[in-house]
């Protein structure tokens, strides 16, 4: 035990781990440099990217492409390009990464059935990478992990020791095996980031309880990272509609003209 709480401090130590606030003012750990996260979400990407099949469907991909632009220029840091993927999978899933990636999957489109619910569900995913949650998720995996892991960067052998493990922090649980679910906080502070997003971004909020709705109708059939049972449907949809006041007039002022809106494929 000593013994890993030596190695454990001589991590945090080694990594200059950086104690800092959420957006919503919760402590958080991050272990991780901005770029060391880029990186990760980088090849996580590209390793799913070689997993999964894209879709062809063009009408689909111009439809998820609309939704999620929309919700990545109303971010307040435009430097990143964001690059979005559907993949062809009946799976009631989708995940943002750092370092500007989003992929959603042709089942989610199944639940979330209007433009409004598919921004929803973006501007969650997106709203957890903004908040460093994968990062916190990422530097959790890394504290109570395997110790083979601790001890691998304690020696300074660098790099990462198991992908797998960051992945499934990533949120990628079910493409590696095993899952990490994001905890109770972290996904309500992802729905009010993102809520607020997708009204900055023209959609309108209200949509964000059907889609829970829909979610919770649609019972074991989600995805991972949304069937995360924090905090439960109940609660979530009462947090939500609580928001509709302070995010209404910000849709308001955002609305886009009927001919810029999102056409989801007949
Ligand atoms: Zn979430």
């Amino acid at each position: 035990m000593k013994g890993i709480l030596l190695l454990l401090s001589s991590v945090l130590l080694l990594t200059g781990c950086a104690t800092t606030q959420s957006p919503t003012g919760r402590g958080q750990t991050l272990l991780f440099s901005q770029q060391e996260m880029t990186e990760l979400g980088d090849s996580s990407f590209a390793q799913i990217k070689q997993q999964e099949q894209a879709s062809q469907d063009k009408a689909v991909n111009s439809y998820v492409n609309c939704v999620a632009n929309r919700i990545t220029r109303a971010l307040p840091d435009q430097s990143l390009p964001w690059e979005v993927v559907v993949f062809e999978s009946e799976q009631v899933n989708a995940f943002a990464l750092p370092g500007g990636h989003i992929g959603v999957y042709t089942g989610l489109l199944d639940v979330a059935v209007t433009a409004d619910q598919l921004a929803t569900v973006i501007g969650h995913e997106v709203a957890h990478v903004l908040a460093n949650h994968s990062n916190e998720q990422v530097s959790r995996a890394q504290m109570t992990g395997a110790g083979m892991q601790l001890a691998d960067l304690a020696l300074g052998a660098g790099g990462i020791a198991d992908k797998e493990l960051y992945m499934a922090a990533l949120g990628l649980g079910v493409q590696v095996g095993y899952i990490l679910p994001y905890g109770r906080s972290q996904e309500s502070e992802a729905d009010v980031i993102g809520v607020e997003l997708m009204a900055k971004a023209g959609f309108d909020p209200a949509a964000s309880v059907d889609l829970w709705k829909n979610m919770s109708k649609a019972g074991g059939e989600q995805g991972p990272e949304l069937l995360s049972t924090h905090p439960s449907h109940g609660q979530r949809i009462a947090q939500l509609q609580q928001m509709q006041a302070k995010a209404q007039p910000l849709y308001q002022a955002n609305k886009p003209s009927v001919k810029n809106t999102c056409q989801r494929p007949k």
